[in-house]
């Protein structure tokens, strides 16, 4: 279960993956090397593709970038959510929220972390802290300098 599974990809597949989560259209690039990667995942959206690669360690976790946005109450709630890649239809009913109201605080959100794609959401929230992994509390290299208390 907690298998490291980097390597589990292919080293094209992981440039595919790590393009969607750039949010770039990468599938359409190399579409063996994303279905590749999708089926390996267990996913065929990019969204849940990007959140299945960041937590199964498929490829590595962003550097911590950015401001830790100031959230909405209606937005924050969504955040766990969007860190699997779950879409709108999906969320509205875990929410008690209509479709129409989530992808509003999805565009919202979106714009907020200037992400082009729900997959690049997905990284943006990862960068900005906003995850729960063990990771995000590594600091971006060289913020702590020589002499910096430990
Ligand atoms: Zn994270």
């Amino acid at each position: 279960m907690s298998d490291p599974v980097r390597g589990l990809l292919t080293r094209q597949e992981q440039r595919i993956v790590a393009g969607v989560a750039a949010g770039t259209r990468a599938q359409r690039m190399s579409r063996g090397a994303w279905a590749g990667a999708a089926s390996k995942l267990g996913t065929e959206d990019d969204a849940q593709l990007v959140a299945a690669a960041f937590s199964s360690g498929a490829i590595g976790h962003p550097s911590r970038t950015g401001p830790t946005p100031r959230l909405t109450p209606s937005e924050g709630a969504l955040v766990h959510l969007l860190l699997r890649g779950l879409p709108a239809e999906d969320i509205a009913p875990q929410v008690g929220r209509s479709i129409n109201d989530v992808k509003a605080s999805c565009r919202s959100l979106q714009a907020k972390l200037g992400a082009r794609t729900p997959a690049h959401l997905v990284t943006r929230l990862h960068e900005r802290g906003l995850c729960t992994c063990p990771q995000k509390d590594i600091p971006p290299a060289g913020t702590a300098g020589p002499g910096a208390d430990q």
